[in-house]
């Protein structure tokens, strides 16, 4: 091979050429004028151009050079980009002596993706506050290294002519800007300014211009003076209050009507991140990244953020402005820390129309701060957390949509539709999955339409025509009825995946295993293979099967869904089961309840009315948070069992469990045997703890541990029957830290290997992906 090489004799010595093919997010990112500067700054010739599946690049010069570019590539690459892969191969030499961007025809059909939207970048940032600048407090600008992306972009292939932008003709000096490949405006499908770009316009709640020289200005200074605000951002409208006015934020829940449901601030900079919450290092690197996700932080003891931003939570969702717009409106005056909530109806899909948020949040807002550019997908914020250590996305929505996740087997086309809370579809094919953005709970007609719509764009995105439909086995879920609909009218195949399979599959799949392993998923609410309601689960998992091997014990929820919103009823039904009896004194007064509601409660059990079963671990928390807390109702699934995770003191957890430690217990069940955990003695312990005077937060510590232990044991029988060493942890309850930190900790204590989620939710916002592996293993070996 190598005596085929060819070097020829330069100005500069032995001249070597080299092939370079770049595989991952390499498009529309900016890739190629870096690809253009670093070769100019080696002294090398050739070319660049995008391919199929990524870049191709041709490079010739001294070696030396060679290797210092290939290095570079990977170590200076812009911010957007994402490299999964480079291979390099020797070349003959041509005796080129210049470097050119080639046009994509020539290398073939060019791959047809969409990056992320990402944040202003420190250039434009530097520039938006430059008065010299010609693009001086311009809120729309941006380069190849930054802006919006796939929420200005109605359809492939990423085009101006395709997105929002196409109604701007640039001017002279954009126009300049975007042809010169030397310019870090290259093909910029966005590139505007103050002459030919989108402009902000100021808009009274009545849907009235305001006049306002400057719109940012008056903006400010509604906001300083206690108004709410809602403020056209890149994925929708937010709605916004002064985050140190209490009397703000609390106007701002009362037109809302959401009382409890912590709201996310948005700070200045990281300076002011810095006083307002105890950040780590890991913590301050995720809220920098160019996706910009709020990130759930610890609150500085003595911040001055109003109490009724996050009621009762010692976490505050932090993020950093990511559109010069939000920029400028720190800028200057006095603004420090901004809530910026997802400007909806209670769950309603996030606005994006300037018309419909007049009409529907009219009432709401006291002004609007618009502009004339279009959202064409409409994206709410992403919430990330450092959990043991490393970032966890909790909900995976703007600056991450539409990036692909990886998965290690060829899939055939296929569409899952995911659960019902927290709804997020996927499109699979080949190696990747497309997960749409968070689309909200899919129980509202408007919601359905938003479903469908980012269905549409994603298929239309991706050119994937789904051949089978993959849909959650629970049947009054939305999402099913609608699967079973489309696959029917389209001729397409259904394949139905049980809920708790389906998460445990993805955090697999996110580790590039198809088992056997050793499946905990602790959840809220998962409808089982028995009828019943799972979610603390221990399976045995491969990818294209599971067989369960214990649960939390069935306990009732007496009024189904009303025992979610009110856990004092979830209390009643646990300690019911556990053999306690819930009209004594003592239980009523530890419910907060009359003693005849309780009793007909307890005869809705006894009668099994309207009391489904259930193995949930989210609903034992709230059982457990009720009676601690004294929790009647709460505003919003896991409200209750935030506040136990928020109170429990800081000890040596693991061996100050005592008697809260769950017994297991086999029992048949259907057609084989199963491991009950068992929580009589739990809640013997509890009550006898509660009656000593021991402090809420120890008990809390101690109910945390205590359930992890349980499941540690669980997973160490199942590794005795079986023989496998690993667990993967999924459910909505590893969004509680310290439950998934005692779980991963206790388990290696013991030996095991542990995979958690990281790219995908373990929550239900993970479900599509982890649904879409199951289905292309049960395909493939068919
Ligand atoms: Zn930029
Ligand atoms: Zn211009
Ligand atoms: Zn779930």
């Amino acid at each position: 091979m190598s005596g085929e090489i060819h070097a020829k004799q330069g100005r500069h010595g032995l001249q070597h050429r080299r092939g370079v093919t770049v595989r991952g997010v390499v498009q529309g990112v900016g890739f190629r004028p870096f690809v253009y500067r670093l070769a100019h700054e080696e002294g090398l010739a050739g070319f660049i151009g995008n391919d199929t599946d990524g870049v191709t690049i041709e490079v010739e010069g001294a070696a030396e050079r060679l290797d210092a570019f290939v290095a570079r590539l990977r170590a200076e690459m812009p911010p957007m980009a994402r490299i999964d892969a480079i291979t390099v191969r020797q070349l003959a030499a041509l005796g080129e002596t210049a470097f050119r961007i080639v046009a994509s025809e020539v290398l073939g059909r060019v791959s047809t993706g969409i990056p992320a939207d990402a944040a202003t970048c420190a250039d434009c940032l530097r520039e938006l506050l430059d008065p010299a600048d010609r693009r001086y407090r311009y809120p729309f600008l941006n380069c190849t290294n930054c802006g919006p992306r796939y929420t200005i972009t109605r359809r492939i292939p990423y085009d101006r002519p395709q997105t929002s932008m196409a109604r701007f003709h640039m001017c002279a000096e954009c126009q300049a800007e975007y042809d010169d490949p030397a310019n870090r405006r290259f093909h910029a499908q966005p590139n505007a300014c103050w002459a030919c770009g989108p402009q902000l316009s100021l808009v009274g709640s009545d849907g009235e211009a305001l006049t306002a020289d400057d719109p940012v200005a008056a903006c400010v200074d509604r906001l300083a003076a206690g108004e709410i605000v809602a403020i056209k951002g890149i994925g929708g409208f937010h709605l916004s209050v002064d985050a140190i006015n209490q009397a703000a934020v609390m106007r701002l829940r009362e037109r809302k009507h959401r009382y409890g449901k912590p709201l996310a601030v948005m700070v200045r900079d990281l300076d002011a991140a810095r006083e307002i919450c105890v950040l780590t290092d890991a913590e301050e690197a995720l809220l920098q990244t160019p996706a910009r996700p709020i990130v759930l932080a610890r609150r500085r003891e003595g911040s001055d953020i109003a109490a009724g931003v996050a009621p009762g939570i010692p976490w505050l969702g932090l993020f950093l402005p990511y559109a010069p717009l939000q920029h400028l409106l720190f800028a200057s005056g006095p603004l420090r820390a901004l809530v910026m909530t997802s400007a909806n109806l209670s769950d309603e899909p996030i606005a994006i129309d300037n018309d419909e948020a007049v009409a529907r949040l009219g009432e709401i807002a006291d002004a609007f701060l618009m502009h004339d550019r279009e959202i064409l997908q409409r994206c709410d914020d992403s919430v990330a957390a450092i959990v043991d250590g490393a970032p966890q996305l909790i909900r995976r929505a703007r600056g991450f949509v539409p990036l692909s996740v990886p998965v290690q087997m060829d899939a055939p086309p296929l569409l899952a539709v995911g659960g019902h809370l927290k709804s997020v579809l996927a499109l699979a094919r080949g190696r990747f999955v497309y997960q749409s953005q968070h689309l909200g709970d899919l129980e509202s007609a408007t919601a359905l339409e938003f479903f469908k719509e980012s269905l549409e764009h994603l298929m239309r995105t991706f050119e994937i025509e789904p051949r089978t439909v993959v849909h959650d086995l629970h049947p009054g879920y939305l999402s099913t009825a609608w699967a079973k609909k489309f696959a029917h009218e389209r001729g397409l195949a259904l394949i139905g995946v049980q809920h708790h399979h389906a998460h445990v599959a993805g955090c697999m799949a996110e580790h590039g295993l198809t088992g056997p392993v050793i499946g905990i998923a602790l959840d809220g609410t998962g409808y089982g293979t028995d009828g019943r309601i799972w979610g603390g689960e221990v399976l045995i998992a491969r990818l294209d099967g599971f067989d369960r091997f214990a649960h939390l014990e069935y306990m009732p929820m007496p009024g189904g869904d009303a025992a979610v919103r009110e856990p004092w009823r979830m209390a009643l039904g646990a300690l019911h089961a556990a053999g306690f009896d819930v009209e004594s004194e003592q239980m009523l007064a530890l419910l907060g309840a009359e003693r005849n509601e309780a009793r007909i409660l307890k005869r809705m059990i006894e009668r099994k009315i309207n009391s489904p079963m259930t193995s949930s671990c989210g609903r034992l928390f709230d059982a457990l948070a009720a009676v601690v807390l004294g929790i009647r109702v709460v505003d919003y699934e896991a409200q209750a069992a935030i506040g136990l995770e928020c109170i429990a003191v800081d000890e040596p957890d693991r061996f100050e469990q005592g008697d809260y430690v769950p017994e297991l217990h086999t029992a048949e069940e259907g057609s084989g045997s199963v491991a009950l955990i068992r929580t009589g003695k739990m809640w013997k312990a509890v009550l006898d703890d509660l009656w000593r005077g021991v402090p809420a937060g120890r008990i809390a510590a101690r109910f945390h541990a205590g359930i992890a232990e349980g499941f540690i044991n669980a997973a160490a029988n199942a590794r005795i029957e079986t023989d496998i060493n690993t667990v993967a942890l999924s459910g909505g309850c590893m969004a509680n830290r310290r439950l998934a930190r005692l779980l991963r900790a206790g388990l290696e204590e013991e030996g095991f290997t542990v995979l958690q989620h990281r790219n995908v939710s373990p929550g239900d916002g993970g479900l599509s992906y982890g649904q879409t592996v199951i289905a292309a293993a049960i395909l493939a070996g068919k």
